[in-house]
Formats: structure tokens, sequence, C-alpha cells
């Protein structure tokens, strides 16, 4: 890439509207962040933010279609349709502006982050540098305050300022870092590498619901698998995933293989949902839970998913839906195998339950995984799948809801989901997920669904488990 620019049909309309609208009243606007970056590597951006000079109020006595959200920051969403331009008040990092910050002395992590600024300090308070370009939309000119464009050119990670001091105010930036390499196929510039190193312990202090989200955009970010090398590369395993750091290190071959899948299904849009994800962090665990011999000696296979799963999800907090999502995916699957071998009939009950289908793409996940370690060519697993009298879904299988939204940012869904390196065009949660879904469903009623029959066995274990879900009360956000 020799010169970088940035084409005005690639930006959305709307945000240009919301642009031209502040600049007409007297206020600097421009695009900052993801969307910068993404339109000079040439990929579609997830979502077109703004920063400006005006204020949360401001900007919605000017919009009509604004609405402010955020207590501790507020921030103004200008929504056309589902669609929302998210646009902030330029900021400045409050440990530079408060002299005596908010911590005991010597302490950098930043508690508060609210106090506004100039556009310069915005850019200077953001995390990499990548990270922290505007765009003036009129003139066309990207406004560089921090040294970006140089190193989006040489496809590099480096924090905006010391690293040393960046990572320690906020240490989720740790993980951002090895998102965003692993994503962008960026190399770690070598003082960012090194702080990270020196740093990872900080993880520690950062909140946990922060830090369970970056888990899972790390995981459907569309390179789960390279941001697993690199988390391991800087000794940041054993402090985002204790419970599994020792076998990954050991042996990464027990996840890898099924990350890359994941990466798979996620380039061609699909959605992992976070039950889904649990399950195969934990696969080397629940092995016995796959193997339909193994599986009949298992006595109490939801004792052995809470042992399993429980630590992990207690400590971060994973939400109930997501754990009782896992649970269920990992019960179907003796049914499955049980239909594969004996032919027979997919109850109803269990085929309209939601995430069904990803129960089946879970089924395919963990067979091609087991093919592939005997040596098997993908083309000799895929005939043999389609021999199967199961439906066919997707590699994963996620088309409805729940993993449509763990995919978003809380904004619009999904959104991670389909990034990954030169990946240019991305697909919404869109039609042709219904159309999936509709499809699959057809499948079943053709051929191995049975409406009437009731599963005793299964209805009375998953109440069981919403049960006894219940009372330990994971933390549900
Ligand atoms: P993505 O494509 O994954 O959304 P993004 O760069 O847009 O990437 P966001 O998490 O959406 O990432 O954040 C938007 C912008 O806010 C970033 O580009 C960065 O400028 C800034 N930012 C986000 N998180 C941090 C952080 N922890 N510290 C400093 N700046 C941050
Ligand atoms: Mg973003």
């Amino acid at each position: 890439m020799s010169e970088l620019a940035i084409a005005r049909e690639h930006i959305d309309v709307d945000a240009q509207k919301v642009i031209r609208h502040l600049v007409r009243n007297g206020y600097q606007a421009y695009l900052v962040g993801g969307c910068v970056r993404d339109l000079l590597l040439g990929r579609t951006p997830k979502d077109f933010d703004l920063a400006t000079s005006a204020t949360p109020s401001e900007v919605r006595d000017l919009f009509r279609n604004c609405r402010i959200i955020g207590r501790r920051f507020r921030l103004a969403h200008v929504v056309f349709g589902r669609k929302i331009i998210e646009t902030a008040t330029f900021r400045a990092n409050p440990r530079e502006e408060e002299a005596e910050g908010d911590g005991p002395p010597g302490e950098l992590y930043i508690h508060r982050d609210n106090v506004f600024g100039t556009a310069e300090e915005d850019a200077r308070r953001r995390d990499f540098t990548m990270n922290g370009l505007f765009y003036d939309v009129e003139p066309g000119q990207v406004i560089d305050y921090v040294g970006g464009l140089h190193d989006i050119k040489q496809r590099s990670v480096r924090t905006i300022g010391d690293p040393n001091i960046r990572f320690r105010e906020d240490p989720v930036r740790l993980l951002r870092a090895v998102k965003f390499a692993a994503r962008l196929g960026f190399d770690i510039e070598d003082q960012t590498y090194r702080a990270m190193i020196t740093h990872r312990a900080d993880l520690q202090k950062s909140a946990v619901p922060r830090v369970l989200e970056e888990i899972y955009r790390l995981l459907r970010g569309g390179a789960a698998a390279e941001s697993l090398v690199l988390l391991r590369e800087v000794g940041l395993l054993t402090e985002l995933l204790p419970e599994l750091a020792g076998r990954l290190e050991e042996r990464p071959q027990t996840l890898e293989p099924y990350l890359h899948l994941v990466d798979q299904g996620v380039a061609a849009g699909e959605v992992p949902s976070s039950g889904l994800l649990l399950v195969l962090l934990f696969a080397a665990e629940l092995q016995a839970l796959f193997d339909e011999e193994a599986s009949a000696r298992v006595r109490d296979p939801l004792a052995l998913v809470d042992e399993v799963l429980g630590p992990l999800c207690a400590r971060l907090r994973v939400a109930r839906r997501d754990v009782e999502r896992a649970k269920l995916l990992l019960l179907a699957q003796r049914r499955l195998f049980q239909v594969r071998k004996k032919g027979g009939k997919i109850p109803a009950s269990l085929a309209h339950r939601e995430g069904f289908s990803e129960a089946l793409a879970l089924h395919g996940l963990l067979y091609r995984v087991a093919r592939q370690a005997e040596g098997l060519a993908p083309a000799q697993i895929e005939a043999e799948m389609s021999a199967w009298p199961l439906p066919r879904t997707s590699l994963l299988g996620t088309q409805d809801d729940e993993g449509a939204q763990a995919g978003g940012e809380g904004r619009r869904a999904p959104a991670e989901s389909s990034e990954r390196p030169g990946r240019r065009r991305r697909r919404g949660p869109s039609a042709e997920d219904s159309a999936n879904r509709d499809l699959a469903a057809s499948h079943f009623s053709r051929s191995a669904l049975d409406d009437d029959e009731p599963v005793p066995d299964e209805d009375a274990v998953i109440a069981a488990f919403t049960a006894a879900l219940g009372s330990r009360s994971a933390d549900d956000e």
C-alpha cells in the first residue's frame, strides 16, 4: 500500500449527513477510530463513529433523531432506522487533565473518563495509533496527531504514547492489541510488545465484564486461532484463562483446530454463540461427552459440565443464558449420536429448541476435528458427513438471535463476527440467516423430525439445569 486514501462512496451516507449538519452549525465533526482505520485498509467498517466539538446536549438540540446514552460519559446516538451513528464529544485523558488523579499516588488505572477536551486530546487518549485518526470528510483529509498513518502503512500496532503507561491505565488494551494484531495481520511494535509482557498481570485489575467481552470478541473476531497464538506468546493466556492455560501451553492443538473452524465460519458470516465458544474452550475436558461410547459411561453429564465449566464461568461471571446454551449444546450431542448411528428421529421438542441448529453444527465440528486428527482430508470428511441422516447446517449453525446478539457491540448485531484479515464485505444478521434457518427447519420436517415424540429425558435434564442454575445465579450482567 503506497498511498492511503478513502473514497467518499465508502463512507456511510448518514454519517456524512450528521457531520455536515454539525459542521454547518459551527462545530468540528470527524469520522474517528475503527472506521477510519478500516477504510484506510480497504475494509468495510462495522460502525461509523464520529467525534465532535459539540457537547451531547448540543448534538441533541441539532438532531430530532438523537438520544443521549451513558451516565458516566454521555454519548449522543443519532438514529437512522436500525443504524446508529455514535457521536462522541472530544474527550481528554483524565489522567493528564487532573493532576491530583483519582487513585493513590503511582496508580495509573483510569477510573473516570469523562473530561471534555480538544480534538488533539481526544486523539491522544485513544489506545493505538491506528485507532487515533480523524477523517475530515469535506476536504477528504486524514487528521493525524498520533502517527497513525505511518503505522497503518507499516502494519504495526503501537500504543499512543508510552506503552508502559497506556497498558497500566487500562489493561484491557492488552487484549485489544492482541485482537487487532490477529485480526488485521499487523505486527506489534517492539516497545509495545515488551510492555505487554511486562504489564500482563495488570489484566487482573480490569473489570470482569470488560474482560469477558474481550474474550468473546477475540474468539469470534475471525482470527481466534491467531489470537490464541499471540496470547500464548505474550504470556497473557495465564492471566486471561488460568483454568485452561496449563493445557493450552502444553497442547495448543487441543483448541486450535476448533478455532480454525470457528474462524472459517465467521469468515462466511456466521456468529458462534457464547455457549458454543465455552464448549469449544473446554472441548478437551468434555471429550467424554463427544464420543458415543464414552458418553454412555458418563453417569451424570450435567455434573461433569458443571465441574468443567464452573470455575471459569463463576470467575468471569458468565451470563446464565450462555452457560445454559453450552449445556444444551452438549446435551443434544448424545441424541444426535443415536440418530446418526441408528437412524430414527429427532424429537420435535429438541429440533425446535433455540440453538438446535448450533447443536447440529457442534456435532459436525467435533466430528471434523476428530477425523482431521486421524489424518482424513477435509473432502473425505465432508463426504462422510453428507451421508449422515441429519439435517445439514452451516459450519457454526448459529442462525438464531442469541448468536447475533452475542456478536454485536450492543449497538448493532452481529458486528465483530465477520471480521478477518483481508475481508472486505461483511454480512449482517440478514435475510440470509433466516433463510438458512428455514432451510434447516424444512430439512427437519422432511427427514429426521418427528413432531410428536416427547423427549422426557432431555426435557427433564434441561429443567433440572435451569433450576440448578437459578439457585446458583451466575451474574446475568
Ligand atoms: P472494532 O472494529 O473492533 O469496533 P474499533 O477500533 O472501532 O474496532 P471500538 O472498541 O469500537 O474499536 O472502539 C472505538 C474507538 O474507541 C477505538 O478505535 C479507539 O480509538 C477508542 N477506544 C476503544 N477502546 C479503547 C481503550 N480501551 N482505550 C483507549 N481508546 C479506546
Ligand atoms: Mg468499533
